[in-house]
């Protein structure tokens, strides 16, 4: 079945302004954001505790299971720092957040993470792990890397998002 709105997925490294961007983007468009780890703590879908990352484990099979219908109708924007264990087939466009490491880790700071997570996360982002996680999982043609240093990137990037969801509906005829 052809969707008739699109869904989105909006990737990066912690602190990158996924959840800024998301939350954005469901106030000046139809499209429903959903915090795929708020989803995941709402619902109890963990399945342990990755102490490297310090962070729950998803349960993943779980999690697509109950996505999955929500999916299929379209109009939403998947929130999540990691995104290889998503069906390729839910997203019609993956964007990956970028942030500059003296941002990112002034950031990261204000959440008052550790010194081993702090540079987990740090690491992940300058190895660029997100972006080439994602270019592996999706056609690199629908992956787009976006610059979130500033409040001027943040509102660019909503406009950009916005713009490709205008043409998307057209493309479809919507
Ligand atoms: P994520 O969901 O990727 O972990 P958040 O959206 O929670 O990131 O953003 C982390 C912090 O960084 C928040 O305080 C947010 O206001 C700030 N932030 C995010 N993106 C930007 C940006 N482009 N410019 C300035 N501050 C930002
Ligand atoms: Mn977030």
């Amino acid at each position: 079945m052809m969707r008739t709105k699109p869904n989105i997925l909006i990737t990066g490294t912690p602190g990158t302004g996924k959840s800024t961007l998301a939350q954005e983007l469901a106030n000046v468009t139809q499209l429903k954001m959903v915090n795929v780890g708020q989803f995941a703590k709402e619902n109890d879908l963990f399945c342990g505790f990755d102490d490297k990352l310090e962070c729950p484990i998803l349960d993943d099979d779980q999690i697509i299971d109950e996505l999955e219908s929500e999916m299929s109708e379209g109009g939403v924007i998947i929130d999540y720092h990691s995104c290889d264990f998503f069906p390729e087939r839910w997203f019609d466009i993956v964007f990956v957040l970028r942030t500059d490491n003296s941002i990112l880790y002034d950031r990261l700071a204000q959440r008052r993470y550790n010194e081993a997570k702090m540079k987990n996360n740090i690491e992940c982002e300058i190895f660029q792990t997100i972006l080439d996680e994602a270019r592996e999982s999706y056609k690199t043609e629908i992956v787009h890397e976006l610059q979130s240093d500033t409040p001027n990137d943040m509102e660019q990037n909503v406009d950009k998002i916005v713009t490709w969801c205008n043409q998307w509906s057209t493309s479809v005829g919507q």
